[in-house]
């Protein structure tokens, strides 16, 4: 998920690594390690915490050093000296740093150790140098190893390799970042753009599938088929432009990344079948979701979500709420959803759990955080980090581990649930569908963008997904946002509506969709200006709205998924227009640690 590296040229090569390194620190991580080939031996430094003050002084005699270097951002196995890469095969001849998740790493870490393999952390990635250990018994080179050893992995991966006596990298990349940048004799992998500038502007894309073999100032690509040429493009980009991928915005990056979180997160709980610790709910008569802001959105999602699949009664509290409430010791389980694992109101209303006997279980996107500590069970988000303060793909993996979950206890058929859950696999290349027609949310955006207040409205899932829609749009754009239930609009908010106040509607093709319609000729009554978000299949809502932002059509119950990124785009666009700060909205801060 964070930074890798590695050099082969003329340049001192921990040098180049460690500088290289501290360019991606943007990134988060939580800690840094680099290695060496010496020739004789691989010397390897690595260690938890920030890697900003390092650097080496002594210089090295030899000319082409071969170095790899990795930030940990982790994801299995908490952040320490020992789980920090790179990571080694048995006899320290082969090291590797890779970025991504080897989903079935258990099964292949425990085949190697029935082997006589000894393993030294806890992480996913170890598994690698000793697979490439393997295959070099019977193998006639280091890269014959490599292509052997990735038949085996499963998941997702970029990852550079090294061994001790061989002047040469092998970079393989399968859906995690990867680049190869091309200078005057001497190349460099890097996870990203920033970590390379500083030697060269040229730069390869590598795809999904390639390996790179690299020697001194030469490479070949390799995938299935043989042999490939790929283009090398020239960057003009600024260091900090590149940080960001050329996206103008953190979140705008982040945004863009939720195809891949969506396929991360999936991969995580989804073989052939859902994997869940099944004690992880088991007897359980009740769900108390605890959480704040974003994530209490995905957790009113989660209600409906988990009581309609699983008819297992869910109550939603805001965390900083709970404490208030009677905590009634019994058979509930406490589910706190937090992105950093560190939001203080959440770890109280957990800790009281506990201290009522009640079990625990979090969803978070942090590995080794607070949460995972005071929580029985933890179920990860694979977001990777997010550094934009409003959270979006990290809400999106949130809801795929709810969506998860609801169909884990539900009493679906096999078949049905295998329907839902090839649905969700559909959803990266839906979303995608929707990023690559975001413009389109741009020109709706410059409708709203003069506006000071704006009313979100929907029923059933759409409520939450409008509570959102909402909160996403007041964080960044500092516009008055309200989200509310379209039934009780004429309850009370009615009185506000008219022409300065616009109306976004999530419209859903379920049991809510003949009312929503009649809800929004109501709205258009009081001359307010409409905007429905509904999927591309429904032509009926253009008769009733001014404007209509269309998502790929799914089933009713994913649709918060793709609304909620149409959402986020929305509040991007408009808070763009109004020349916000969007990375850092003020008086906001990306965890909350104080109650
Ligand atoms: N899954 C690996 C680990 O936890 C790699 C994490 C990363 O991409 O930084 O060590």
């Amino acid at each position: 998920m964070c930074g890798i590296v590695g050099y082969i040229g003329f340049r001192q090569g921990d040098q180049v690594v460690i500088s290289s390194l501290k360019r991606l620190e943007y990134r988060g991580y939580d800690s840094w390690g680099y290695a060496v080939a010496n020739g004789k031996e691989i010397e390897i430094k690595k260690k938890v915490g920030s890697i900003s003050a390092v650097e080496v002084k002594e210089k090295r005699a030899e000319g082409v050093t071969v170095s790899i270097g990795h930030t940990r951002w982790a994801t299995h196995g908490k952040p320490s000296d020992i789980n920090a890469h790179p990571h080694t095969d048995c006899d320290e001849e082969i090291a590797v740093v890779h970025n991504g998740i080897i989903t079935n790493f258990s099964s292949l870490k425990n085949e190697l150790i029935s082997e006589g393999h000894i393993f030294r952390s806890e992480t996913d990635t170890e598994v690698i140098p000793h697979l490439i250990e393997r295959c070099y018994k019977d193998s006639k080179s280091f890269e014959e190893a490599v292509i052997k050893a990735i038949k085996f992995l499963k998941g997702s991966y970029a990852f550079v390799a090294l061994k001790k006596d061989e002047k040469k990298l092998i970079a393989c990349k399968y859906k995690s970042p990867l680049i190869l940048g091309v200078g005057d004799g001497e190349l460099i992998f890097a996870s990203d753009v920033p970590a390379i500038l500083e030697y060269t502007n040229r730069v390869i894309y590598l795809n999904d599938g390639d390996i790179v073999i690299a020697e001194p100032g030469k490479y070949r690509i390799i995938n299935e088929r043989g042999e490939v040429v790929r283009d090398i493009e020239l960057i003009h980009w600024s260091i900090e432009d590149a940080e960001k991928s050329g996206y103008e915005h953190f979140m705008l990056k982040e945004i863009n990344e939720n195809p891949r979180v969506i396929e991360d997160t999936l991969g995580e709980y989804v073989t052939d079948k859902i994997e869940l610790d099944p004690s992880f709910a088991a007897g359980i008569s009740e769900i108390v979701i605890v959480a704040c802001g974003t994530s209490y959105h995905a957790g009113l999602i989660g209600k409906y979500v988990i009581e309609k699949l699983a008819g297992i009664p869910v109550r939603v509290e805001y965390a900083s709420e709970y404490n208030y409430h009677q905590i009634i010791p019994g058979r509930s389980l406490i589910l706190g959803i937090t992105q950093s694992g560190e939001t203080a109101d959440t770890l109280e209303a957990l800790r009281a759990a506990k201290r009522m006997g009640l079990r625990t279980c979090s969803i978070v996107n942090v590995v080794g955080s607070t949460a995972t500590k005071i929580s029985d069970h933890v179920l990860f988000t694979r977001a990777g980090p997010e550094i934009s303060v409003a959270a979006t793909k990290s809400f999106i993996a949130q809801l795929i581990v709810l969506y998860i979950i609801a169909i884990k206890l539900s009493p679906l058929t096999r078949q049905e649930k295998k329907e839902l859950i090839e649905e969700l696999k559909s959803l990266p290349e839906k979303v995608q569908r929707i990023l690559d027609k975001q413009h389109d949310i741009d020109e709706i955006a410059k409708k709203l963008s003069n506006f000071e207040n704006i009313m979100y409205i929907g029923r059933g899932l759409g409520f939450p997904t409008a509570l959102e829609g909402a909160l996403k749009m007041k964080e960044i754009s500092y516009i008055h946002a309200e989200g509310y239930p379209a039934g009780e609009l004429k309850h009370g908010p009615f009185a506000l509506l008219g022409e300065n106040t616009p109306v976004v509607a999530v419209i859903n093709r379920d049991e809510t969709y003949e009312i929503m319609l009649n809800n929004i000729k109501e709205v258009k009554a009081r001359e307010s200006l409409v905007i429905a978000v509904s999927d591309d299949k429904d032509e009926e809502v253009d008769n009733f709205v001014d404007f209509a932002i269309k998502t790929p059509e799914t089933l009713p119950i994913l649709s918060p998924i793709l609304h909620s990124v149409a959402f986020q785009l929305l509040a991007y666009f408009t808070a763009r227009i109004r020349g916000c700060e969007i990375d850092k909205p003020r008086n906001l801060a990306k965890s909350v640690t104080v109650e």
